[in-house]
């Protein structure tokens, strides 16, 4: 499959913007949708619409088969070791909560809590929730001073015997990759419980959550080509079978009387309620759209741009890049000069460009960077030299106007 045809998979790259073609630079904070996830959610809202798992009929076995398959898909995908290891939230902020409050009567007042200072407020403001029911104390796990995480300090803070450690895979505001086998293997050793975001990890890497070694694993539909409203949840059985259920109510249990609740079996018992049905097809579709995929050949090709992108803010001058390496993945965080970041963005807007401008979830981070906020450009599998060189050319322009 060539670039081309690929790209012509994605219906809403097809625009332009005033004149200018659209560039989608902003792939991290959701990608675009091959039109095979449309068609499949489509698909079901005209053919199969049912609810899963309660009737006796054909619709409802079909909807129950199709959602339940996608289980089985997603355990091969990450190679999980078992289907009911899988369970379907609505979002990675949704799976980091459910295990946040699910631990709450596994930690003990002065436990403690390591996070990852680069974390998405998705994997910070659960634990603080969770510190504040228990008395835990969260303590954020250093960077160095180019932005990776401090593995000298990290080790120090494992001496203290952490109860949790929460990493990110890959940071979605600067596009670093923490070397997670290695720091999940060390958190391990001490006996804490690992849980690591991949939330901008999974579009851009194959992912093996039994190689991670973690107990908890956990992403979003909507950053890999498939649709929002779904998330996922990978929870080693033992552990994840010991978390309390976030959210109580129907499908999650075995028997209900007004004295007592038996609670249901994994998974059912973690995904109360109707779950988003299509957007779990819809999901389905997308692993099948990654699988599909020549790997190797478009994560080399992923890598070759990503890194053309941050030479070329580099060699413009007056560009800030923020933790930019070789090895990053997806995503480059940048200012122009000291101008406001939202200016930039609004201005590469006027051109076509979509970047994200902000705190990207990540303000203690951008604190520790002394900064309010910065632009990034994100990239995907549709991405191709065009839009980096036409993104480039409109930062000279921006560059021209502002400075
Ligand atoms: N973690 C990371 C690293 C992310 O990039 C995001 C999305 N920006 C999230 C968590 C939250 O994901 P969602 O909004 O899909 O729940």
């Amino acid at each position: 499959m060539d670039l081309s045809t690929l790209r012509s998979l994605f219906p809403t790259l097809a625009q332009s913007n005033d004149g200018y073609p659209l560039c989608y630079l902003d792939t991290a904070a959701t990608s675009q949708k091959p039109q095979q996830v449309i068609d499949a959610m489509n698909h079901y809202y005209h053919h199969d619409n049912a609810n899963v798992h309660r009737a006796a009929h054909q619709l409802s076995a079909r909807a129950t088969s199709q959602y339940e398959a996608v289980r089985d898909k997603l355990c091969k995908f990450i190679n999980a070791n078992r289907r009911e290891e899988i369970i379907f939230t609505h979002g990675t902020t949704e799976s980091i909560n459910t295990v946040a409050n699910g631990l709450t009567a596994q930690i003990k007042q002065g436990s403690l809590i390591l996070i990852d200072s680069a974390a998405h407020h998705a994997n910070i403001v659960p634990w603080q929730q969770l510190a504040k029911r228990t008395g835990a104390i969260i303590k954020p796990i250093p960077l160095t001073a180019d932005c990776r995480l401090d593995t000298a300090a990290f080790d120090v803070l494992l001496s203290e015997k952490p109860a949790v450690v929460a990493l990110s895979h890959v940071s979605n505001a600067l596009g670093t990759v923490n070397p997670v086998k290695d720091l999940v293997s060390k958190a391990n050793q001490v006996g804490a419980i690992t849980l690591v975001d991949g939330a901008q990890a999974i579009a851009h890497m194959g992912v093996d959550v039994q190689a991670i070694g973690c107990d908890f694993y956990v992403f979003s539909g909507h950053k890999m080509y498939g649709p929002t409203g779904i998330g996922v949840l990978y929870g080693r059985f033992d552990i994840l079978d010991r978390l309390s259920p976030l959210i109580t109510g129907g499908e999650m249990i075995k028997s209900v009387s007004f004295e007592v609740t038996e609670f249901n079996v994994l998974p059912n018992r973690l995904e109360a309620g109707t779950p988003p049905i299509a957007e779990v097809i819809g999901l389905g579709a997308a692993i099948d759209f990654i699988e599909a995929l020549p790997s190797e050949q478009i994560h080399a090709k992923e890598q070759e741009l990503l890194n053309y992108l941050q030479d070329e803010l580099k060699n413009m001058g007056d560009v800030v890049l923020y933790g930019a390496h070789t090895d990053n993945l997806g995503a480059v965080a940048f200012n122009l000069a000291d101008e406001h970041h939202q200016d930039v963005g609004i201005l590469l807007d006027q051109q076509g460009i979509a970047v994200r401008c902000g705190h990207h979830c990540a303000m203690p981070l951008m604190q520790s960077l002394g900064l309010k906020g910065c632009c990034r450009a994100s990239i995907g599998v549709y991405t191709n030299k065009d839009d980096i060189d036409n993104f480039i050319a409109a930062m000279e322009s921006v560059k021209e106007l502002l400075l």
